[in-house]
């Protein structure tokens, strides 16, 4: 792409601390951002405008937290891209596009053949889930059912307690111990952990935290530019919005599970998590007449073992180093704990990663707020399609090489891609792949995730034989 401007802009001052990705608000706190977002059915905000043009943005940022002030040079930008200046934390509020009516009931994806009809979502009635944002509570018919199924699946669920809020300082046992696995503490992973994209230069597109009130300024971006990504959605949210999952689904995107309520599950009952898993892929369901088969945890947890147990797929984000997680930190704009600049240069930072690499990669990223998705359709993804050597841009399921109907129970392809648990409701995990070999995040992360895709493929291909107690290790 021509490149044929450069715009100097300057940066407003602005706080930069650079933290991990935080805990989400509070759920009472959530509710209000969502409450206090317009549901306007103003045209098209301008995040969603035309595709990126060759243009070169340089941005001075503010100094980072290490004293520097480092700057950026994105390749191209979308003309009609919101302006740094106004991407800040209690920025006004854009007008959002319009919210998509339900689909008519029986349409179906024209990407997943024999995918099931969608349901007739008219009569989805919130008052037969649990409430927003909340974790369920396990003593309803249906989590109890779940339990049972979780039971007699022959998967063994590790017996750790729950960890407390407060994160690593606060449990410095759950840390030492490494039979946990910890990912968030130490950056653990085991081979069934999806982290990465085989393929070098291949990018495992991915949004968290939706269905949100911008969430369609992004799809019509990525409309515009011909990409599908996946969205790991928040079982409670689809309450609010299901005609908005129901199209996510038909253009071609990769429905996940990111909870019911987004609580940091390490720190949840085995069977709250269980409760937090069956409802998203219920809700899911209900509204698309498909199930997922793939989730990634909220908050940097999560807990390998009842996912396995409940046929989900964890996906976490490229991490090639304790300091060089694929993580944009873009969630962080809202609350004000980063600011965009910094966003872009963390961006920088791992396009400079992904030359060094030799697989492909995952970022997070996340539709839920206004600025989350300005920065994506404004400087991200323009800047990554301009990017040489060109990425390959894909759902995860995708870029794993498996078929958009792998994302999904209903369509799965178990000759091709065994899932951990039968059609017979048992583990069809394998000794070998319960070694319990795992890494620590220290530059080990490429050649783990390598040879994932191969180990996810080989779930259910082997013996039955279920060695969890070392595998299946939960956080
Ligand atoms: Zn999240």
């Amino acid at each position: 792409m021509k490149l044929t401007a450069v715009n100097v802009l300057s940066v407003a001052s602005l706080p930069v601390i650079v933290l991990a990705h935080a805990r989400h608000p509070n759920p009472h706190n959530y509710r209000q951002v969502l409450a206090a977002s317009p549901s306007s059915s103003s045209p098209l905000s301008s995040s969603s405008g035309t595709p990126a043009s060759g243009t070169v943005v340089s941005t001075t940022l503010l100094p980072t937290p290490t004293g520097s002030t480092p700057s950026i040079s994105l390749q191209s930008t979308n003309p009609t891209a919101v302006p740094l200046s106004n991407i800040v934390v209690n920025a006004p509020s854009a007008a959002t596009s319009i919210m998509p009516s339900p689909a008519p009931p029986g349409t179906t994806p024209s990407n997943i053949p024999k995918a099931p009809g969608l349901p007739n979502i008219s009569t989805l009635s919130p008052g037969n889930y649990p409430p927003l944002d909340r974790p369920p509570p396990t003593d309803s018919p249906e989590v109890q059912q779940w339990i049972k199924e979780v039971q007699e699946s022959g998967v063994e669920i590790p017996d750790f307690s729950p960890t407390v809020a407060g994160g690593c300082p606060a449990n410095p046992d759950a840390v030492a111990d490494s039979s946990r696995c910890w990912w968030t503490c130490g950056g653990c992973t085991r081979e069934t952990d999806v982290t990465t994209c085989p393929q070098k230069y291949n990018w495992g597109l991915t949004y968290d935290d939706g269905p949100a009130p911008y969430t369609p300024d992004l799809l019509n971006y990525l409309d515009q530019v011909k990409l599908s990504a996946t969205f790991f959605v928040v079982g409670s949210r689809v309450i609010s919005y299901p005609a908005l999952l129901q199209q996510e689904y038909l253009k071609g995107h990769q429905i996940a599970v990111h909870t019911w309520s987004h609580y940091s599950l390490t720190t949840l009952s085995t069977e709250e998590i269980i409760a937090e898993f069956g409802w998203t892929k219920k809700v899911i369901k209900d509204v698309l007449g498909v199930t997922p088969t793939m989730m990634r945890p909220p908050i940097r947890d999560r807990v390998r073992a009842i996912c396995e147990a409940m046929n989900l797929i964890p996906v976490m984000w490229t991490r090639i180093s304790p300091t060089a997680t694929f993580d944009t930190d873009d969630f962080n704009i809202h609350g004000g704990v980063t600011n965009v600049q910094q966003v872009l240069y963390n961006w920088e930072n791992i396009l400079g990663n992904v030359s060094t690499i030799d697989t492909g990669f995952i970022v997070l990223e996340h539709d839920l707020f206004q600025q989350t998705v300005e920065v994506a359709t404004g400087y991200i993804l323009p800047d990554a399609l301009a990017h040489q050597p060109s990425f390959k841009i894909q759902p995860v399921v995708e870029c794993l090489d498996l078929q958009p109907g792998d994302a999904y129970l209903e369509t799965n392809d178990n000759s091709t891609n065994p899932l951990p648990i039968s059609s017979d409701g048992n583990s069809t995990n394998s000794t070998s792949s319960s070694s319990g070999q795992s890494s620590s995040g220290s530059g080990s992360g490429n050649t783990k995730n390598g040879a994932l895709t191969g180990a996810v493929m080989n779930i259910g291909g082997l013996a039955v034989t279920v060695v969890l107690g070392v595998l299946a290790i939960t956080l």
